[in-house]
């Protein structure tokens, strides 16, 4: 196994969780981009949001994305992320979700260069 958040959601790879239930861990990313910036993976290997098929586990990383965000105190706002493929610029290959906040995010896109 080479996928990295197969890893840690294994707990091959030893990492704090903020959430976990039976389908999906949540755990701090490691190049923050604001003061708050969760990743919610699911415990099986999709490699992402075009690969979903699952309702109960596509419900399951949502519910988690509003869980992380309570635990993380985001009553002022916060925004959910995923990141698809080549265009939508991937770098990890296993679905996660971005659970970012805790300060002002500014615009949403930047326009392609
Ligand atoms: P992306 O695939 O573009 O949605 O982004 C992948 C995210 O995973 C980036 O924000 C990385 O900083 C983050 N990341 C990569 N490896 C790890 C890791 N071992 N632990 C926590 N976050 C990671
Ligand atoms: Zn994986």
């Amino acid at each position: 196994m080479t996928c990295v958040f197969c890893k840690i959601a294994s707990g091959e790879l030893p990492t704090d969780f903020v959430f976990a239930d039976d389908l999906v861990v949540a755990f701090r990313d490691i190049r923050p981009q604001a003061e708050s910036h969760v990743l919610v993976v699911p415990k099986a290997h999709v490699e992402s949001l075009w690969e979903l098929e699952d309702p109960a586990l596509a419900g399951a990383i949502l519910g988690a994305c509003a869980a992380v965000a309570r635990s993380e105190g985001l009553s002022e706002g916060f925004r959910v992320i995923t990141n698809a493929g080549a265009h939508g610029g991937q770098e990890v290959p296993h679905l996660h979700m971005h659970v970012v906040g805790g300060q002002p995010l500014g615009p949403m896109l930047t326009p392609p260069a």
